[in-house]
């Protein structure tokens, strides 16, 4: 009987080390191989990371690695210049193991419109972006969809797409003639082939082994013909196999979910292999039901999108390009897949807002991207000429910082230090956040520095300089 394969959780940096050149060479960016191995375990770093064991002495060990760290739910890559990674994890629960990959959020665009209109929604899509907490929001992929069942404006859609932006392809037809004529054009984009089903399978397996592929099966409402569909292109030669276990909107949702939390819990609770694959969750299903508005067709489509990217979507298919349907989807995404032990942190240093002098003001804050962000922001919007020294307070707000005594003192005084705010000014004050004011007599003892308190709230910055900015003498 084989023996179980470890879960990634039951690695060991010792288990990692062991297959490492072990020669700590530093190459890698750590000073040794066993830091590196600690963080290859904590998914901070891929063991393709150490430059040396891409040697040939070490494929034999390289291999067996891979093998060790290869997560339950293969990790399948759509694209070619630009690409997406689908799939991958190695858990179920988020506070087992940081979820890794992102869900893309493909849009779709269907052959019925003319070029002027799909060009111009492909722009939409790919034009898509948001700025949170330092991060840029956007969208991944765009779902070409043969509505018409027509082949020469399928390849007519799908030649437009191509010329307009190159982001990854998902190519929609049950039809392999009109597939066919789609992959003529976009096969060298390593487009993912939606999809292959009970009835049209050996074309479209023959399909992906000649444009190489990956292939979704599909198999909507019946994981045993979906596990049976599997199997069968496994045996074809097929291994980059994405699932579509079908997407229910309304009464069907329950029952959707079910059938995604049971094929994730078959993978990464018992090594299913015929699971152990990426699953597509088509929110865009709901559009095709009974007849609805277009408002509460979106409505369904957003709840059905945000629950399927919680119970466990690796890839989502949406129709609906309106701000207020994507933006919740990419937020609720980043917040899932944020690594829970470490709050999102901004790189601590000395900031400069505008042109400022020498006696400009001198403010201080946390590290934690909220933090810094709103702070950042308040401080432009009141058009403050100034310095804002960013303390490394492991990512805690500033109140948490306090409390838990990231920000002290002592820590201020050495931010202040190596800042080098102190030859850009002439004074000596220092404004500290309002939920920092107990550290003022301490830090002025510490830093030398005159403290002001600022406002509990960094909306209150701007009536502060206005009102207080340059400090009275005495003050
Ligand atoms: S690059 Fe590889 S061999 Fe060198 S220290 Fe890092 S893990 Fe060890």
């Amino acid at each position: 009987m084989s023996e179980k394969k470890k879960g990634i959780r039951e690695i060991s940096p010792i288990d990692v080390y062991k297959l490492l050149p072990r020669t700590n060479c530093g190459e890698c960016g750590v000073p040794n191989c066993m830091a590196f191995a600690t963080k290859v375990v904590n998914g901070e770093a891929v063991a393709g990371g150490c430059p040396p064991i891409h040697d040939s002495q070490y494929k034999d060990s390289f291999i067996k690695l891979q093998e060790l760290l290869a997560p339950p739910v293969k990790a399948i890559t759509i694209g070619s210049d630009r690409k997406i990674t689908v799939g991958g994890k190695h858990v179920l629960q988020r506070h087992e193991f940081t979820y890794q990959y992102p869900p893309p959020i493909a849009i779709d665009v269907s052959d019925d419109m003319d070029a002027a209109a799909i060009n111009a929604r492909v722009h939409k899509i790919a034009g898509f972006s948001y700025g949170y907490i330092g991060r840029t929001l956007t969208l991944d992929a765009i779902a070409v969809r043969s509505v018409t069942g027509d082949v020469d404006r399928f390849k007519a859609a799908v030649k437009v797409v191509v010329e307009s932006s190159d982001l990854p392809l998902i190519l929609c037809t049950h039809d392999p003639g009109v597939m066919k004529a789609g992959l003529d054009v976009a096969g060298n984009r390593h487009p993912l082939i939606y999809a292959a089903t009970s009835k049209n399978w050996r074309a479209m397996a023959d399909l992906a082994v000649s444009h190489g592929c990956p292939l979704v099966a599909s198999a909507p409402g019946d994981l045993s013909l979906l596990r049976s569909l599997v199997k069968t292109l496994q045996a074809c030669g097929i291994t980059d196999i994405v699932l579509d276990p079908g997407t229910f909107g309304d009464e069907g949702l329950a029952g959707t979910v079910f059938s995604f939390t049971a094929i994730r819990k078959a993978a990464c609770r018992d090594g299913d292999s015929l699971f152990g694959l990426p699953i597509l969750g088509t929110p865009i299903s709901v559009w095709t039901g009974q007849e609805l508005s277009d408002e509460v067709n979106r409505w369904q489509e957003v709840y059905t999108a945000s629950i399927l990217m919680t119970r466990y979507a690796d890839l989502l298919i949406m129709h609906s390009l309106d701000g207020w349907a994507v933006l919740p989807q990419l937020i609720w995404r980043f917040g899932l897949y944020t690594d829970p032990r470490k709050p999102v942190s901004v790189e601590p240093g000395l900031r400069i807002f505008g042109n400022p002098g020498p006696d400009a003001p001198v403010f201080i804050t946390s590290n934690y991207a909220l933090t810094f962000f709103t702070v950042e922001s308040d401080i432009k919007a009141a058009k403050i000429d100034c310095y804002l020294i960013v303390t490394e307070t492991g990512g805690l707000s500033v109140e948490a910082a306090v409390a838990g005594r990231y920000l002290n003192a002592e820590k201020i005084g050495d931010a202040l230090r190596n800042s080098g705010v102190q030859e850009k000014v002439t004074h000596r004050y220092l404004i500290l956040p309002g939920l920092a004011a107990r550290l003022s007599g301490e830090t002025e003892e510490a830093s030398g520095w005159q403290i002001l308190v600022g406002p509990r709230d960094s909306s209150g910055i701007g009536k502060m300089i206005r009102e207080h900015w340059p400090p009275q003498e005495g003050n």
